[in-house]
């Protein structure tokens, strides 16, 4: 386990590659990730109901996870909520997982829980603002997030006509590699944009260099490896309904 962390009663985890791969759209045998799946659940206690995973297509899709009843099959989205502590999960290699909990004034209701995929596209698209207003929608008042292991702003390079597009859309989110060509920092990006939003962002994972996917082996890295595996960024609530 990259990370792990407890927040007012909720549980926040990002995986590495003891875990293994978690995906199941990537070539692995499903029944293979689903019992690795199992086995990070019972790990970190997130309770009877498995972790609800999103079909990540790049877009800005929030799906609501809330509920007992897990579809088949797992619905096209790159964000999920949950207002009943139901856990959810976002897979990535190199973008950024985000997880997110929510306090509402409501002491007794669970706390609004959610995920978000943001790769380049989805960052400039604008998944993690609407991961924010999902999470206002359900009551939530006082927003933390955690940006989890990704490819560092010394390791992304791009076309330079593409630094130049995103940083026109997104000022601050260009930046030079360490080997002097164009690049993009999404971590810093997106931590700036969130804070810009009202939510606060936690202190773990402030040194990009330290979770950086690309230059860590215990990370899985698409542009290092052209990998199909998957690490799991994941938020539970430790004291849900069904969590005991
Ligand atoms: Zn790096």
């Amino acid at each position: 386990m990259w990370f792990r962390s407890e927040h007012h009663g909720v549980g926040i985890a990002f995986t590495d590659a003891t875990e293994g791969n978690l995906a199941t759209h990537t070539g692995d045998d499903p029944a293979v990730v689903r019992q690795r799946r199992r086995t990070v659940e019972c790990e970190l206690g997130t309770g009877a109901r498995g972790v609800r995973f999103v079909h990540q297509v790049h877009g800005t899709t929030v799906h609501d996870a809330s509920g007992t009843d897990a579809p088949e099959q797992a619905p096209e989205a790159d964000a999920a909520v949950s207002t009943d502590g139901t856990p959810l999960g976002i897979l990535t290699a190199d973008c950024l997982p985000v997880v997110f909990v929510g306090r509402t004034d409501d002491d007794a209701a669970a706390p609004v829980l959610a995920v978000a995929h943001a790769g380049r596209k989805g960052l400039l698209d604008g998944v993690l603002q609407h991961t924010v207003g999902a999470l206002e929608d359900r009551g939530a008042t006082g927003i933390t997030a955690w940006i989890g292991p990704a490819v560092c702003g010394d390791c992304y390079e791009v076309p330079a006509e593409m630094a130049e597009a995103a940083e026109a859309a997104l000022p601050g989110i260009a930046t030079t590699t360490a080997w002097g060509t164009p690049g993009l920092d999404l971590p810093s990006a997106a931590d700036a944009l969130l804070r810009e939003r009202g939510v606060s962002v936690a202190t773990a994972g402030t040194d990009r260099k330290a979770w950086c996917t690309l230059e860590h082996r215990a990370l899985y890295s698409y542009r290092r490896d052209t990998t199909p595996q998957r690490l799991a960024g994941l938020v539970w609530a430790r004291n849900g309904r069904d969590t005991e």
